[in-house]
């Protein structure tokens, strides 16, 4: 093994310790909590690019993050970046820098559940595992990966399905990529590759909105009477259905010029033009909603963040959306 990997800390629990005057955990000064490194497996540089709790990054941070992890990786002598993150929001990390950093070292994100100073703290080996696949020659061309539990899981599949278990990063219906075994880090597949979205800026006033029985038009009216949004993502039922008086409110959004994105609730499969009665993915089809493919909704909001940067034609939305 020749090179070295690029450790560049972020925060979250992994990076901190127990205040009692504080009454829970908080940010460890200097972020070095996650101690003690694992410099025996190849030369490390650990960098210090933030040291806040997961649930205060933003796609700003994100981006200059990304310019950071390709700047790193464009060093002769770097292997690959492993990346300490809060697990609150590392999927959307993860998936943004999949999404915008183009090179074939490895980028890997790991993270705790347990805080550095509890009863068997995760994070240790977790950023163990996470330095020996950024080293790996097997984990070139594979994209951002999350390396948790000594599982190996792809940016675009991945997410946070425990509040509290250490077990709780998985990739429903696909399963992990491989793990990381005593002697050798192993594949069991790779991902499909995503299309590279690389925009100069990105427009981060892209609002979220989640639908339930009964939703109405209430947040898109706010949203289009204050000007408020440069795009929309709605997480809508089953095949992407929605109830009338949200499809209204939809409408209106795009009736004023604001691209909206349709993604399910349900953890898996696409959605799709399957029913066509008010409210159905027919019928927004034709009144020019995007079809978000089976991704999630906060990971459709980071790949809209990044189209948005790039174009606001929505045809070309639309066909950023038609590919992985
Ligand atoms: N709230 C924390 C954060 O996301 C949890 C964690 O780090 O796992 O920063």
């Amino acid at each position: 093994m020749s090179g070295r990997v690029v450790l560049l800390t972020t925060g979250g629990t992994i990076a901190m310790r127990h205040d009692p005057d504080a009454g829970g955990l908080v940010p460890d000064i200097g972020g070095s909590a996650a101690r003690p490194f694992p410099e025996n497996v190849c030369p490390l540089d650990v960098r210090e690019f933030s040291n806040i709790p997961s649930p205060q990054m933003t796609p700003g941070r994100m981006h200059a993050l990304a310019l950071r992890v390709e700047e790193e990786l464009a060093r002769g002598d770097v292997m690959g970046v492993v990346i300490a993150h809060g697990t609150d929001t590392l999927e959307e990390t993860a998936y943004f820098l999949d999404l915008f950093v183009d090179s074939p070292k490895p980028v890997c994100l790991t993270a705790a559940m347990r805080g550095a100073e509890e009863i068997s703290p995760d994070g240790p080996k977790n950023l163990l595992c996470a330095v020996r696949t950024a080293a790996a020659r097997e984990a070139e061309g594979m994209g951002t990966l999350v390396v948790m539990n000594e599982e190996i899981h792809a940016a675009r599949e991945v997410t946070k399905t425990h509040s509290a278990n250490p077990k709780t990063f998985a990739s429903p219906f696909w399963g992990p990529l491989g793990y990381v075994d005593a002697d050798r880090v192993i594949f069991r597949r790779a991902p499909v590759k995503p299309l590279k979205i690389r925009p100069p800026r990105i427009e981060d006033n892209v609002h979220l909105i989640k639908l339930a029985a009964g939703s109405d038009d209430f947040f898109f009216r706010c949203l289009v009477e204050k000007k408020a949004a440069a795009g929309i993502v709605v997480e809508g039922f089953g095949r992407g259905n929605v109830p009338p008086r949200a499809f209204d409110g939809m409408k209106l959004a795009i009736e004023n010029g604001i691209p909206v994105v349709l993604t399910t609730r349900c953890p898996g499969g696409r959605v799709l033009d399957i029913y066509a009665y008010e409210g159905g993915v027919s019928q927004q089809l034709k009144a020019g909603v995007i079809l978000g493919g089976e991704i999630s909704g906060p990971k459709a909001r980071i790949k809209l963040i990044l189209a948005l940067g790039e174009t606001r034609d929505p045809a070309r939305i639309a066909a950023l959306f038609d590919n992985p």
